[in-house]
């Protein structure tokens, strides 16, 4: 396909939750009808849903059907192993297309910018996330989880699943597509503590209920709470009154938390609040983490974790830092530096025509993956109405990214790539009763996603 017959032609760059929302809204426009190339840098697509979703949540996964329709739409192409910024550049992009929408996600983390971070042992949330998840660019990392204590930095919901994710038994991991190397050092761990410290209190805790939930019902973990740091403040008492159904779920989980006897199961999850990390503390590697006991103060209409002075030191191996995501800049398109996404209005880019932004690179990385629905569509309709509008009278829409491609010799993946990748790792899950086997190398992806190509 390389002539087009449809009105406009939009390149929509990131292949997660807000690129396949993103292009399902555009090819079900009747007017200016549309067709959309879907690139991404890696050859799989799904994004964060494929490598960031835990495997333990395979329900969630299944997301991934939906996306499936939208790729059989006519109009609809996908180019795997094609990043923005080095493969291709936002100018030759601009040039072949009406539009561009970036939905490349935030592909970092926040740091502590506390001393010691950069211990070995000391590990960002996202690389662990990507490690058991089988992305080709966070194996081999060498992981060593031979520790009794792993603190995890963070109380939202990536947190909670490093936290869990640590505390499955081999036969919690045997039906999951968790890769072999992290399922192995999982079980084999001496791992008998995971800790989570929460910088504010249990009321302002960002999990939510059904992630807290499962943390008290796993075959070989508890979770233990101190009913001492569920004793509300003033401010956390109006907070919770006022709520919000999630924190006063959070709040009733945590108290029967607390109330519980102690199973004996082999790990515990501790849930600590009011603390936060003053720094990661060893001579060649992490040895341990001192932290700052806080108190909450109300700060322009927010409550804040204050530090008190009152230090501890906790003796562990491994620290997990997981204080959010971040996006990364792409050449020649703008980036706010300060919020870590794509300066728009709505989704239309700030500084740059027929540019726009869409899922975790435009508001920045919340909520969840439906979520991004509704915030492509937003983009989306804008889209539109500036190409009803004239405003897309696009300069080039000189010849198609296949030829360019070509030209630069660079090897796509396309959609029918893809679907080999993904029968073969599925054919591999299958007489293991998994929902796949992961190919975790490029070459090994790039090797199966060749096999049929245009
Ligand atoms: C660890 C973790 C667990 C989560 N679990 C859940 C859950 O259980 N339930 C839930 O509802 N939500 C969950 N979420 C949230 C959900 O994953 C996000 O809301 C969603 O993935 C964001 O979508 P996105 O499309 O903006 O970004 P992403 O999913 O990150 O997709 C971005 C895509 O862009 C590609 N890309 C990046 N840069 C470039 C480039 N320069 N060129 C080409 N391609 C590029 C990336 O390879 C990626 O495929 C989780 C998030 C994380 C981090």
């Amino acid at each position: 396909m390389t002539s087009t017959r449809s009105d406009l032609r939009v390149a929509v760059i990131g292949s997660g939750p807000a690129g396949f929302y993103a292009a399902d809204a555009l090819l079900k426009s009747e007017s200016p009808t549309v067709e959309v190339d879907l690139l991404d840098r890696l050859p799989t697509p799904w994004g964060l849903v494929r490598l960031g979703v835990a495997p333990d949540h395979e329900n969630i996964k299944a997301v991934s059907r939906a996306f499936e329709k939208t790729a059989a739409r006519p109009g609809f192409r996908f180019f795997g192993n094609v990043e923005v910024g080095s493969t291709v550049s936002h100018a030759e992009l601009a040039a072949l297309y009406d539009a561009v929408v970036y939905t490349v996600g935030a592909q970092t983390d926040r740091r502590l910018n506390i001393p010691g971070e950069d211990l070995p042992g000391s590990w960002p949330a996202t690389a662990f996330v990507a490690w058991y998840n089988g992305h080709p660019d966070f194996q081999g990392l060498g992981f060593d989880l031979n520790t009794e204590r792993v603190v995890v930095v963070g109380n939202g919901n990536v947190a909670i699943d490093c936290a869990r994710m640590l505390a499955l038994t081999a036969g919690e991991l045997a039906s999951t597509d968790t890769v072999d190397d992290a399922a192995e050092a999982i079980v084999r761990s001496p791992v008998e503590e995971i800790l989570m410290l929460g910088r504010r209190g249990p009321v302002q805790a960002a999990f939510t209920p059904p992630e807290l939930k499962e943390l008290g019902e796993l075959a070989g973990a508890e979770p233990v709470v101190d009913p001492a740091d569920l004793v509300l403040d003033p401010a956390s008492e109006a907070e919770l009154e006022a709520d919000r159904e999630r924190a006063r779920r959070n709040v009733d989980l945590l108290h029967e938390y607390a109330a519980r006897e102690p199973e004996g199961k082999p790990r515990r999850i501790v849930l600590r609040f009011l603390v936060s990390p003053m720094a990661i503390l060893g001579e060649e590697r992490v040895e341990g983490v001192e932290i700052v006991h806080n108190e909450l103060v109300e700060e322009d209409g927010r409550i804040v974790a204050r530090p008190t002075g009152e230090l501890e030191t906790i003796p562990c191996g491994l620290v997990l830092r997981s204080v959010g995501y971040r996006g990364v800049p792409i050449d020649g398109v703008p980036f706010d530096e300060r919020s870590g996404t794509i300066p728009n209005d709505r989704g239309r880019v700030e500084g740059a025509e027929r540019t726009y932004a869409a899922g975790w690179i435009k508001r920045g990385p919340s909520g969840v993956i439906g979520t991004n629905k509704k915030d492509a569509a937003e983009t989306v309709e804008l889209l539109l109405e500036d190409a009803r509008a004239g405003r897309l009278a696009a300069p080039g829409r000189d010849g198609d990214l296949a030829e360019l491609l070509a030209e630069k010799r660079a090897h796509a993946v396309e959609y029918e790539g893809w679907q080999a990748i993904d029968m073969a790792e599925k054919a591999a899950g299958e007489p293991l009763g998994r929902p796949r086997v992961k190919l975790t190398s490029w070459e090994k992806l790039l090797h199966a996603g060749s096999k049929i190509t245009r």
